[in-house]
């Protein structure tokens, strides 16, 4: 059975807290599941999400599985080599992309750059004859489809900045086609993150599907589809539920997207492959009564984990010290500013200073998004094993 395993007593003891804690065990039963499921299907590839999280002991268990990785930046293309992944496995997104991370990416050969406009691929056709290479390139397509996800999160809409637009689409490749340094490989798409309906991913196997008909029409032929990442997985439950349904996921692709012959499937996870494995560990500063409430205050902050703040998002609280009747809490960071609460109203086994807490669910978009406001210390890292 998958499950998420605590630190032990002795564990905490020497951990410097605030700090992340990876299961290193759930990472690994997470990357089976998802070799299990996509061993079933000849075309498809998967592509980890750099951005989700780039530990270098997290990304080497994820090269170490047989993933590429999908990069936003050249720091994080840089990260991926060094951990292990082969750079034609790499692919090189992101809407702004300069000069020195496109040289490296030439310079690594890597798999695929995903374009976002006409500017970048002149750019990237420039770049790629001073260095007599060819660039593979695919385009990011806005497939003007919603998600059912926080707004801040969405990126598939007509009024979002990613990617280039439908009607657009048939003169960028006939453009593409036309340039001496870049190789037409194919459309990509993404459309959001912490996506839990596959009806989001439906609708976007249909939009492709269409688009595909209209490109077969003009005689194009698309090499590979890119529909990027966004599976989310249960902040609620984490503990109930630590692997996300992949089954379901790449079933929906499966039945929906109709790929043509020779064409492979790419995926671009990020949440879904690391964010049930850490968590936040912190300990309690200190109990504060308020006039109505008591508040615990603890030594991990919005500067360790910012979701909260940023997207208003739950990340399930424990606290794993203590067996005192339950009482309710709102639970704190110490930074300067309001925002700083991990949650309001949380029912905790009665907490005293000093206890331990862990904060669930936290492996993506986490330790990677801690900052240094406050002139703080990044929070740093232990694992299971
Ligand atoms: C962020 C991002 C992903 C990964 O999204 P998850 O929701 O973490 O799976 C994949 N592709 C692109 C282009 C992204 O920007």
């Amino acid at each position: 059975m998958d499950t998420i395993t605590f630190p032990t007593t002795e564990q905490l003891s020497k951990m410097q807290t605030p700090c992340y804690y990876y299961d290193m065990a759930l990472l690994q039963q997470t990357l089976d599941a998802i070799r299990q499921e996509v061993e079933q299907y000849e075309h498809f590839d998967v592509h980890y999400a750099v951005k989700a999280n780039a530990n270098p002991r997290v990304l080497s268990a994820i090269s170490g599985a047989g993933l590429g990785a999908d990069c936003v930046s050249g720091g994080e293309i840089k990260a991926a080599i060094e951990a292990g992944f082969p750079a034609d496995k790499v692919v090189f997104a992101g809407v702004g992309k300069a000069d020195w991370e496109i040289r490296l990416g030439l310079e690594h050969d890597i798999y695929c750059f995903n374009v976002e406009s006409v500017p970048e691929l002149e750019v990237i056709n420039q770049l790629a004859a001073e260095a007599g290479k060819m660039a593979r390139v695919a385009f990011r397509i806005n497939p003007d489809v919603g998600a059912h996800t926080h707004a801040n999160i969405t990126t598939g809409l007509a009024e979002n900045k990613f990617g280039i637009s439908m009607r657009d689409m048939e003169t960028v490749i006939r453009l593409a086609q036309q340039m001496e340094h870049v190789t037409f490989m194919g459309l990509h798409f993404h459309i959001g993150s912490q996506i839990l309906e596959m009806d989001d991913f439906v609708a976007l196997s249909h939009r492709i599907n269409e688009l595909q008909d209209r490109l077969e029409a003009v005689g194009i032929t698309v090499p590979n589809i890119n529909v990027g990442g966004g599976l989310g997985i249960d902040y609620q439950c984490p503990e109930l539920f630590p692997v996300p349904n992949f089954k379901a996921y790449f079933a929906t692709y499966a039945h929906h997207l109709k790929l043509r012959k020779g064409q492979h499937l790419h995926f671009e996870l990020g949440r879904s492959v690391v964010g049930q494995c850490g968590m936040l560990i912190s300990r309690v500063l200190y109990m504060k009564q308020g006039t109505n409430k008591q508040f615990a205050i603890l030594d991990a902050g919005m500067t360790d984990l910012i979701r909260p703040a940023l997207y208003q998002a739950h990340h399930a609280i424990r606290n794993l010290t203590s067996d005192e009747p339950a009482s309710t809490y709102d639970v704190v960071g110490p930074i300067c500013e309001s925002s700083d609460v991990f949650e309001k109203d949380v029912v905790l086994p009665g907490v005293r200073r000093g206890d331990y807490f862990a904060l669930l669910s936290a492996g993506a978009y986490g330790e990677i998004m801690a900052s240094r406001y406050n002139c703080r210390a990044l929070p740093g890292s232990y694992y299971s094993e």
